[in-house]
């Protein structure tokens, strides 16, 4: 047993916790849990936890089911304020293997572990910085009804709506403890809409945050008699929840962005990943907007009076909010990033930083030029416009999306055969789902006819 083991043991015992929960993540970014007694841990950190696989979204087919999740000491947390017998829980994230020991690849965990270890071996370790947004709604209506928003409110309001002003504070609180650190939190555009965005961390870290955090924020709101939403547009006429992503490369203790002698300051090395999440952006789209209401946001007319924030074109800019890639105003050498604002808060974030790491690496090994950046605001060109600077649209919706993905190489390398080929086959699904459905908006405008 390794120390960290021997560190979870012994704060379970000296805390008296009497349940851990073993976290692991599906294809589509459902969070799913196991609880153990810390007496069966011991023997659970050497053979793993054994389940059925083929009862989780795109683990395994039946005939090969047997799943082991080892649980990963590294990322073992206690929870203070969820009831246990003895008032604490505790949990921990898992890595799924196959029966023989090796690692299962379909889990979303194990892509991007594969993908931070092959740009280890170019020696950069690569960093995340999300920003997530989401809607608090009054509880209830599962029916398909439009939802009621808890406020009224609007961009950083501060002084009026107690519900949503008291809820982050418990919520920032929450994460705070159970080590997860928060940069911001203020209220968003729609009434209801919040954002909290997460301290920067290597990305396994943060997607493993992104998915606890889901889960504190939901719990949170539940306790607080209300519900969290991660839907990505749940309003037509409001804005949708972006989780727009600060992505960097560090080598190091050096940020492998920061050129102190380019007028931008941007390195060859972040010019080439820039050019490479471009270049591949509508590849990945499915994976980091994955739902068919994701693209009800990313669409330039999302919004029927005014800009949207939300990205529709493969473009760059420096404080172009309209680009899908914005490079922030320069601030200090280890601050230089880029932000990526295509990917909607209800993305799977280890298979969606998987993906933009892919792309960016490839920018990297085949030198992609960068494109000339998009300073003007890219809504207002006209489409002739648009075509003649080069801007491509994004997909559409989830059926181009899937289409240009099952098309890509570089994706299938990145998920893995068995990942892609679910991923696709689950969409399509989805999509077909969805085309067969008559909706309430058809019915008003043709019923008459
Ligand atoms: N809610 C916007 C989106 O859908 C983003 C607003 C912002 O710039 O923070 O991406
Ligand atoms: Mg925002
Ligand atoms: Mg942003």
């Amino acid at each position: 047993m390794d120390r960290q083991q021997e560190f979870v043991l012994r704060t379970l015992e000296e805390r008296d916790i009497r349940f851990v929960r073993l976290w692991f993540t599906d294809v589509l970014g459902t969070l799913k849990s196991v609880s153990v007694a810390p007496a069966e841990l011991e023997a659970a950190f050497e053979e793993g936890i054994g389940f059925d696989g083929s009862a989780i979204e795109g683990f395994a087919r039946v005939f090969e089911s047997d799943m082991v999740a080892m649980p990963d000491p590294t990322t073992f947390q206690v929870f203070p304020f969820e009831g246990g017998v003895s008032g604490e829980s505790a949990r921990m994230f898992c890595d799924i293997l196959l029966p023989d020991g090796g690692p299962s690849w379909a889990d979303p965990r194990h892509v991007l572990r594969r993908m931070l270890s092959k740009a280890a071996e170019k020696g950069f370790t690569f960093y995340t910085h999300p920003e997530i947004e989401f809607f608090l709604l009054e509880n209830g209506a599962q029916d398909g009804s439009v939802p009621i928003p808890v406020d009224t409110g609007g961009y950083f309001e501060h002084t009026t709506h107690a519900v949503a002003r008291d809820f982050r504070r418990q919520a920032v609180l929450a994460l705070e403890r159970i080590g997860i650190s928060v940069e911001f939190s203020h209220h968003e555009v729609a009434p209801g809409q919040q954002e909290i965005d997460l301290r920067y961390a290597d990305a396994l870290t943060t997607a493993d945050n992104i998915m606890t955090f889901r889960h504190v924020v939901k719990e949170v709101a539940l306790s607080t008699g209300v519900q969290a939403s991660f839907m990505p547009k749940p309003f037509t006429d409001q804005p949708g929840s972006g989780m727009h992503t600060h992505l960097s490369l560090f080598e190091g203790e050096r940020n492998a962005f920061h050129d102190a002698g380019d007028p931008m300051k941007l390195s060859k090395v972040a010019k080439s990943f820039i050019a490479g999440l471009l270049m591949h952006a509508r590849e990945y789209t499915a994976v980091t907007n994955q739902w068919v209401n994701s693209y009800k946001r990313l669409f330039p007319q999302a919004l029927p009076d005014r800009i949207t924030e939300s990205p529709a074109y493969v473009c760059w800019g420096h404080l172009n909010r309209s680009a899908l890639v914005r490079v922030p105003a320069y601030g200090k050498p280890n601050s230089a990033r880029v932000e990526v604002r295509s990917l909607d808060s209800a993305t799977n974030p280890y298979l969606a930083f998987a993906v933009m790491l892919g792309a960016g690496l490839k920018g990297i090994e085949e030198g992609y030029e960068l494109p000339p950046g998009a300073e003007d605001d890219v809504w207002s060109l006209s489409s002739a416009e648009r075509r003649a600077m080069g801007y491509e649209a994004l997909p559409e919706n989830l059926a181009e999306a899937i289409d240009v993905m099952a098309g890509s190489e570089l994706i299938a390398e990145v998920l893995g055969e068995h990942v892609f080929d679910f991923f696709l086959r689950n969409k399509r699904a989805e999509w077909e789902q969805y085309r067969r459905e008559v909706t309430p908006y058809e019915r008003q405008r043709y019923l008459s006819l």
